[in-house]
């Protein structure tokens, strides 16, 4: 009798909140469409496909496209099924089994479920109540521990921090671990290492056109490292691990500069929007903390989380709960923003029994304050 793998035995499928809700603001997607002009070349590129053809192996183009809008060379650039995809590549292509892997949490839930798959030891450093990364203890622990790979976010999903250039290089050059350092939301800060990542033994740089750029349907990200790893990354993925289809669609999408520019800054006046709407409940202690954010989303402590996260959901509005009294919350369209802040105060003005001094609190009503 076949009995599956013990590794594996026991997982469940990742299920994202699915379903029709009125506001979505879970997954840090960008809330804007590509212009329908170049939604227009898409569909032209896609429909001149040559569909019973395998796709481009290395995804050449796509690649030189990617590296002429970041401005570094294409030498050093794999392209993968989402960034996600790479993550696995690294886990199995670059570590043996048993080897130990440093997360610092709270960070991307997927660091630890490929380290679980690819059989190697995953070991994580709690963030403390600020949220930061202290590089010295992370240097400390991987000595310590005999690291051989750290991963993390940067700016860091979920709490929205950012760890500055220069941390992130004294990292790097601390030790012969292998570093990556997931930079999934960098178009919305200024402190990447993209330019530098080839000159680096032990870097790998990820990058993603699922937030920014918009792309998340199509699935493509990409790493970026020296000569050697790019090598073995390109060798170790599977051959034609990036379609046809979203090679051509996201090649429009990157050719044109207005999503790094303008498209980028309408999702950061969006950021600021609700992070000012978030301070204003901070200011009247409504919640605790609301973190500074790098990203497109907003990440906020406060007691009732889990109330707060219900009242949101039974109000067709859907954020993500971290857990521990975190929630995190994607920057949406000007009235999703206002639609999120005053329904969190409306939901604890009512459980305080205090005025709600949201002039639009939609909620007011509803909830009879
Ligand atoms: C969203 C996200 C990704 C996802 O990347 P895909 O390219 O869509 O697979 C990777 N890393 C982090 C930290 C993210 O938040």
């Amino acid at each position: 009798m076949y009995l599956p793998a013990e590794k594996t035995k026991k997982l469940i499928p990742y299920q994202p909140i699915q379903g029709e809700y009125r506001v979505r603001l879970d997954a840090n997607e960008s809330f804007l469409l590509p212009t329908e002009e170049d939604r227009i070349a898409m569909a032209s590129a896609a429909a001149n496909v040559a569909f019973n053809r395998y796709p481009d192996p290395m995804a050449a183009g796509l690649c030189a496209d990617f590296a002429e809008l970041y401005g570094i060379s294409p030498e050093y650039v794999t392209a993968g099924n989402g960034s996600d995809e790479i993550i696995s590549i690294i886990y199995y292509a670059l570590l043996e089994k048993g080897e130990k892997v440093l997360t610092l949490t709270p960070d991307f839930s997927m660091y630890a479920f490929y380290s679980s798959i690819a059989e190697t030891e995953c070991i994580s450093l709690s963030k403390g109540e600020d949220m930061a990364v202290d590089v010295d203890l992370v240097l400390d622990t991987i000595k310590k521990e005999k690291i051989r790979m750290v991963i993390f976010s940067n700016p860091c999903n979920p709490t929205s921090l950012g760890l500055a250039a220069d941390d992130v290089r004294r990292l790097i050059t601390g030790t012969d671990a292998l570093v990556v350092v997931d930079e999934a939301y960098m178009d919305f800060w200024d402190q990447s290492l993209i330019k530098e990542a080839h000159e680096y033994q032990n870097l790998v740089l990820l990058r993603t056109c699922s937030k920014a750029l918009g792309l998340a349907a199509l699935r493509v990200g990409f790493a970026v490292a020296n000569k050697t790893l790019t090598r073995i990354l390109k060798a170790a993925k599977s051959p034609y691990n990036v379609n046809a289809v979203s090679q051509e669609m996201a090649r429009v999408v990157l050719k044109n500069p207005l999503y790094r520019t303008v498209y980028t800054e309408i999702l950061i006046t969006s950021r600021n929007m609700l992070i000012d709407g978030l301070r204003r409940l901070e200011s009247q202690r409504l919640i605790e903390k609301v973190y500074e954010s790098r990203t497109n989303f907003a990440f906020i402590k406060l007691q009732d989380s889990e109330e707060v996260f219900k009242f949101l959901f039974d109000n067709g509005i859907i954020v993500r709960n971290i857990g521990k009294n975190h929630l995190r919350i994607t920057a949406g369209r000007e009235e999703e923003n206002k639609e999120v802040i005053s329904a969190i105060a409306a939901c604890l003005c009512k459980k305080r029994g205090v005025d709600c001094y949201e002039d639009r609190c939609l909620f007011a009503k509803n909830q009879g304050n």
